[in-house]
């Protein structure tokens, strides 16, 4: 695996975790490497990539929107893919505590999907 490669799992992974974590995805680009940036439950807008805060200095300096974007193609398709392995663990689940762990996962998955083709349409 290349060194870039290795690096953007990393970016997706760290991504993902900030999901998990309650931060939400914005539709508002790095200014330094033009990733999708985070929203913090603190407030503050991050960048899984540069792992900073982006603080809007002066005006005119805001981050820009999201144009297109590799990393949230591959963001993505990372979330469909645990979608789907969530689904398959439900089919075989039948313990109903499990069940509704299971579903609360599927759904946040649904939510961010909905919200990275929202910002894909921009
Ligand atoms: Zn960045």
């Amino acid at each position: 695996m290349s060194q870039d490669k290795a690096e953007e799992e990393q970016h997706i992974k760290r991504m993902a975790d900030l999901l998990r974590q309650g931060s939400t995805l914005t539709e508002l680009a790095c200014p330094a490497c033009a990733s999708p940036l985070f929203r913090l439950r603190s407030g503050d807008l991050w960048c899984a990539k540069c792992e900073k805060k982006v603080i809007v200095v002066r005006e005119g300096e805001e981050p820009t929107k999201i144009t297109s974007s590799i990393v949230l193609e591959t963001f993505e398709a990372t979330l469909l893919a645990k979608a789907q392995e969530i689904q398959n663990k439900m089919q075989h689940e039948e313990n109903i505590e499990e069940l509704q762990k299971l579903s609360a996962v599927f759904s946040g998955l649904l939510e961010n999907l909905e919200k990275i083709r929202k910002i894909k349409r921009i």
